[in-house]
């Protein structure tokens, strides 16, 4: 063996047994003889294996000095591109890369993958796009690294347009020799990503037909474009195939199955899906808790994020921001409060989760908490002034509301729709029609916003409250897009509160039409006809309702107590201190009928709640509420009450007496507004 080759087989050997450092002293102090390419390349596989970046840095000058041309060494650079990115020199691999006279597919498809690992999604696209304009064809390596690249470019609402990068990335797609299943999935997601989840199913059946086996990343992708647009029938299509192909171990599938059937209404899946699980992750009881909250299961909610504590896994900032609107739509504030320690204590500041407590304390009645938070923001966007403004809404600060949404126009920041429903509504709550006609024509005048039937409700809503019916039908007339039944509704409400039969008749008849199984308009007009005297006219409607099967929602109120919620239904007997309830509410109305309470037994038929005789009456769900706060909480506490329709003036009425007689605050949120009761009074002056 020549002395050279000796040289050679003995840095190979020094470099494969991991002994670096010497290698590289043998390497600098060996003038006599030349190290081969492929010896640098072992050279510097060595510097990759130990992560030495100023050895590989050596190594190249070494090479410089020594005057290679690389031009016949393609693999040689290469290595060195490798070895630059994966010592953490991104800067130093693409010089190499720049400095290449005739990179191949290889230097292209090591540094693109580099970018794409580092999460430089829009370096690895734009060397993408380099690499088109040079003759060097693209192969199969780089298609699948760049595909879901383009993937999550078109996710990403800033740099490339959207649809411009998916197009791209679709091109590619069908350039590619060789579909893989990595390439479709990445198309899948591509499109899910986008909102465009008709075509992402699309491309999961292509795929099927062309043969290709889907796998678990496949499944994970496709099943939250029917979540999305809540394809139940297709998601229990792939649930299917995701049997057959074995893949229902896999804890990613299985998340998403969960996710897909909790966003699709079908909770009762996702939770057997739930329990039979061997392990979860992060993602499981993240789409667990959702589910719960988007069915408006609150406390199963809650329930599941206690578990999930319990079980050790950590929560992440989407875990909260499911769970605090769960706490905001139960009021339960203690958990909340201990919900935001959590936070606070995980370091967990993010905008999202930010917005989700200023949203929770507003709607758990501490407004002036959310307010506190919310001045703690730098630059608020337009979500956190939105929550904020509609908090103020809610609780009828009108005032501050608009106030709010004034200084948000001087901040820079536009009001998206949202802002604009948030401070109808708070200008509904007081009858300040001049200023919501003003904000309406500012819409599309000043902020390019076209009005949706969100807010043509909300001027409905408002124009019919102050009791201008022939403004607001002429309102309704120049609605230019098809007409919602909320529209009607909130017509038909404003002839009950102004006692316009003749507009109220032909409202209700159009409704019954529209929306033949909601039982609202029977409601409102037996109302309408009860108010007026009609009594026979009240009665028919009822009857009418009766015979065609039709069913109101049953009220419900909720209330916190020592970090339980407790839910009562109207004339609930179910819970544990049932009889002292009973006998609190008894002693109530002794109490109050003494204060001069009387009873509204008028033979109206409630829109808010099932009720027929006095008895019933004063066992509506948020009088039982209050009763077990009173039983439970200490005295001169506030009681909070969450309920999920509108307070009956019945409930109104004596809640208002109840408030002067215990002396304290009790604060009901119903479907509408928060009512504060003090003294004898309440916040929304008798106007809800
Ligand atoms: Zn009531
Ligand atoms: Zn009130």
């Amino acid at each position: 063996m020549s002395s050279t080759a000796h040289f050679n087989l003995n840095l190979k050997v020094l470099c494969t047994e991991g002994h670096l450092k010497e290698a590289l002293h043998v390497l600098l102090n060996t003038r006599k003889f030349p190290a081969h390419s492929s010896t640098y390349i072992n050279l510097l596989q060595a510097c990759i294996d130990k992560k030495a970046l100023s050895e590989g840095k050596q190594i190249h000058s070494h090479i410089n000095d020594r005057g290679f041309t690389f031009s016949t060494h393609p693999l040689l650079q290469n290595k060195l591109i490798s070895m630059y990115e994966k010592c953490g020199s991104l800067e130093n691999a693409r010089k190499v890369l720049d400095n290449m006279t005739e990179p191949d597919v290889s230097s292209w498809n090591i540094m693109i993958t580099a970018y794409r690992r580092h999460g430089i999604s829009q370096g690895a696209f734009a060397l993408f796009h380099r690499m088109q304009q040079t003759l060097v064809q693209p192969d199969h390596f780089t298609f699948s690294t760049i595909l879901p690249v383009c993937a999550n470019l078109g996710s990403l609402k800033t740099g490339y347009a959207q649809k411009g990068v998916l197009d791209e990335a679709l091109r590619l797609f069908k350039e590619m020799p060789q579909r893989t299943v990595v390439s479709w999935t990445a198309i899948i997601a591509g499109y899910a990503q986008n909102n465009l989840g008709e075509k992402a199913l699309e491309a999961f059946k292509l795929m099927q037909l062309s043969g290709e086996k889907a796998d678990s990343a496949t499944f994970a992708s496709t099943l939250p474009a029917c979540a999305k647009m809540g394809a139940l029938e297709q998601g229990m299509e792939i649930h299917q195939k995701v049997i057959e192909s074995d893949f229902l171990s896999s804890v990613v599938v299985l998340s998403a199955l969960i996710d897909m059937y909790g966003k699709c209404g079908s909770i009762q899946k996702a939770r057997d899906l739930f329990v039979q699980m061997p392990q979860r992750n992060v993602v499981s009881w993240n789409a667990m808790i959702v589910g719960y909250a988007q069915n408006g299961l609150g406390d199963k909610a809650l329930e599941t994020f206690k578990l999930m504590q319990i079980a050790g896994a950590k929560p992440s900032p989407s875990t909260f921001a499911s769970v605090l609107p769960a706490c905001a739509k139960l009021g339960a504030l203690e958990q909340g409060m201990e919900i935001h320690q959590n936070i606070v204590k995980m370091g967990y500041m993010s905008e999202i989760v930010w917005n989700a407590l200023i949203d929770m304390y507003a709607k758990c009645s501490r407004i002036h908490k959310a307010r506190t938070l919310f001045d703690k923001i730098h630059h608020p966007g337009v979500i956190s002034w939105n929550a904020m403004i509609a908090g103020y809404a809610m609780h009828g600060y009108t005032k501050d509301a608009v106030e709010l949404f004034e200084k948000m126009k001087h901040s820079g920041t536009n009001p998206d729709h949202v802002s604009f429903v948030c401070v109808f509504f708070a200008c509904s709550h007081a009858g300040l029609v001049d200023d919501a006609c003003k904000f309406f024509n500012s819409m599309s005048e000043t902020y390019s916003i076209m009005p949706s039937m969100d807010h043509y409700v909300c001027m409905v809503d408002l124009l019919g409250r102050v009791g201008y019916l022939e403004e607001t039908v002429n309102f309704i007339i120049k609605i230019p897009v098809k007409l919602d039944v909320v529209v009607w509704m909130s017509l038909l409400g404003a002839c009950r509160t102004h006692k316009d039969i003749r507009l109220g008749e032909s409202v209700a008849t159009r409704l019954f039409e529209l929306d033949p199984k909601n039982p609202a308009p029977f409601v409102l007009l037996s109302n309408i006809y009860a108010l007026a005297g009609k009594w026979g006219d009240a009665q028919k409607v009822r009857k009418l309702m009766e015979e065609m099967g039709i069913k109101k929602i049953p009220g419900c109120s909720w209330i916190e107590v020592h970090k339980i919620v407790h839910a009562f239904c109207v004339g609930d007997r179910s819970h544990p201190q049932t009889q002292a309830i009973y006998t609190e509410l008894e002693k109530l109305s002794w109490e109050m009928k003494a204060a001069g309470y009387i009873p509204d037994t008028k033979p109206i038929f409630n829109d808010v709640e099932e009720e027929e005789k006095e008895l019933l009456l004063c066992h509506h769900s948020e009088k039982l509420a209050i009763a077990f706060g009173l039983l439970n909480t200490p005295p001169g506490t506030t009681i909070r009450v969450v309920k999920n329709l509108r307070v009956c003036s019945d409930c109104h009425t004596s809640t208002k007496f109840i408030s002067k007689i215990i002396s304290r605050e009790i604060i009901v949120r119903d479907a509408n507004r928060f009512h504060h009761f003090k003294y004898g009074r309440c916040s929304c002056e008798d106007y809800w």
